[in-house]
């Protein structure tokens, strides 16, 4: 996800199944952010997927 306070992705620190993950049920999850050191909430939209993209810039 990305961090609201610096605009920096963190990791959530979970891995979810590219299979499942369009019906996988996630809300309410809470992060302890790297970054800013907050605890920020965040849900299934919030999330950047880990995919690895190539020659897309
Ligand atoms: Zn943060």
């Amino acid at each position: 996800m990305r961090c609201p306070s610096t605009s920096r992705l963190t990791d959530t620190g979970e891995t979810i199944d590219e299979k499942l993950w369009p019906t996988a049920q996630i809300k309410g999850r809470k992060l302890t952010c790297a970054h800013c050191g907050s605890v920020h909430s965040w849900s299934k939209t919030d999330v950047v997927l880990g995919r690895p993209i190539r020659d897309h810039r």
